[in-house]
């Protein structure tokens, strides 16, 4: 039985690795600015906000 390993290496095109949405799993290649709240209460988290065109949804991802 043959387990795959590799699977993990394939993400991203550019060699770049890309968060995915949470809802629909596109990879997410935009970052839109951050909200006052986070910009405010959650500075110190490396907190990043993306935009999913596919279902027009904002996503904060920490990386
Ligand atoms: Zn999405």
């Amino acid at each position: 039985m043959v387990i795959p390993v590799n699977s993990i290496e394939s993400i991203g095109s550019k060699g770049k690795k890309l968060p995915l949405c949470p809802k629909c799993k596109a990879q997410l290649d935009d970052r839109v600015p951050r909200g006052f709240f986070v910009k405010t209460i959650l500075f110190f988290l490396p907190l990043k906000r993306y935009i999913c065109y596919r279902c027009q949804r904002k996503t904060y991802i920490l990386q």
